[in-house]
């Protein structure tokens, strides 16, 4: 299953994306279940565009973009960048692969080596990628730190010594050292300062019209994604339960579940009443999520199919995506 792209315009491609955790127990460590932390995710992400997988803590969302760029290994499923096959490169196909698809992570201080000044760390890369060395090296790092709103001396400093949002945008050099066309960025402003995070959002946004790069944004904040995102794929369980347009997304919700974190987001205007739906129960154990639909357990609108069989993640003639047995009905 796609989700509504055409495949030569889609330059990442995520078919049946699986990441299962084993359960250890005993002396003998002897495998008794599995997380299933990501189970069966599919979408594509155009050139350009800015792709956001949201939904709450635990649904997988972090570890599909870890899978997808390799920091964690996949259990199943295929992966394809610009037409290669991210699982199976190896050797220089992997390098190639490597500078292309970069990170920004959610904590920049745990990001950055202590003992190392922000330079250091950013000409090591540049080093061991053979692009520059030297007095070279050292010029384009401190390009890249202007380019992401810092200074050229920042670069003698350690990471110690930045506010939380200028070590984000020193990650966030980092990640564009290598020239990448591709960046995950795993929710990049929930670790800042409230009064910081639309400088951030700016920047990425600048950096994206700049340089071209394709987003895959992942966060739980709704607000922040509909500023950004041009697509939106919720995730609930390890899996995917709608795909659609930004605005279609925000406009008419069809899963239960999106509809339920939309009417959590505050409204500024006071005049407009908002029904906020409140969830009944927690999420359940990826461990041992329930039979048929994965949200049945906390869905208002469950119905007896619902607990048998797993609705498919499906376009409405819309080509909006929802796994929801209200949305295909008898289907
Ligand atoms: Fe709710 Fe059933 Fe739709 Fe699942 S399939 S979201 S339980 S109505």
């Amino acid at each position: 299953m796609s989700t509504g792209l055409s495949p030569e315009r889609a330059v990442l491609e995520v078919r049946d994306l699986k990441k299962y955790f084993p359960i250890r127990t005993g002396v003998l460590s002897r495998v008794i279940g599995h997380v299933k932390a990501v189970d069966g995710v599919s979408f594509d992400i155009r050139s350009g565009e800015t792709f956001a997988l949201v939904g709450e803590s635990g649904c997988g969302k972090s570890t599909t973009g870890r899978t997808i760029l390799r920091l964690t290994g996949a259990t199943g499923g295929e992966i394809r960048y610009d037409g290669e096959d991210v699982l199976a490169a190896s050797g220089d196909r992997m390098r190639r692969l490597r500078k292309s698809m970069q990170i920004v992570f959610q904590d920049p201080y745990s990001a950055l080596n202590p003992r190392m000044t922000v330079g250091a760390a950013i000409r090591e890369i540049l080093q061991v990628h053979g692009i520059a060395h030297g007095a070279e090296a050292q010029d384009r790092v401190e390009e890249l730190l202007v380019r992401c709103g810092l200074e050229s001396y920042h670069s003698w400093r350690y990471p110690h010594e930045f506010s939380g949002g200028q070590r984000q945008r020193v990650v966030i050099a980092r990640a564009l050292a290598l020239d990448p066309q591709f960046i995950v960025a795993d929710e990049p402003i929930s670790a800042l300062d409230v009064s910081i995070q639309s400088q951030i959002i700016n920047l990425l946004e600048d950096l994206q019209d700049d340089l071209k790069l394709t987003y895959l944004f992942i966060s739980h904040d709704l607000s922040v994604v509909r500023h950004m995102a041009d697509r939106v794929g919720v995730m609930y369980l390890g899996k995917l339960v709608e795909v659609a347009d930004k605005d279609e997304f925000y406009r008419e919700p069809l899963h239960p579940y999106s509809q339920a974190l939309l009417s959590a987001i505050p409204v500024s205007d006071p005049s407009v009443k908002k029904q906020r739906i409140i969830l009944k129960g927690d999420v359940p154990s990826p461990a041992n999520p329930p039979a048929g639909c994965p949200f049945h357990t906390r869905c208002p609108y469950v119905m007896d199919v619902c607990r048998s069989v797993v609705p498919e993640l499906k376009p409405t003639p819309s080509g909006h995506y929802a796994a929801c047995h209200l949305v295909h009905p008898n289907e």
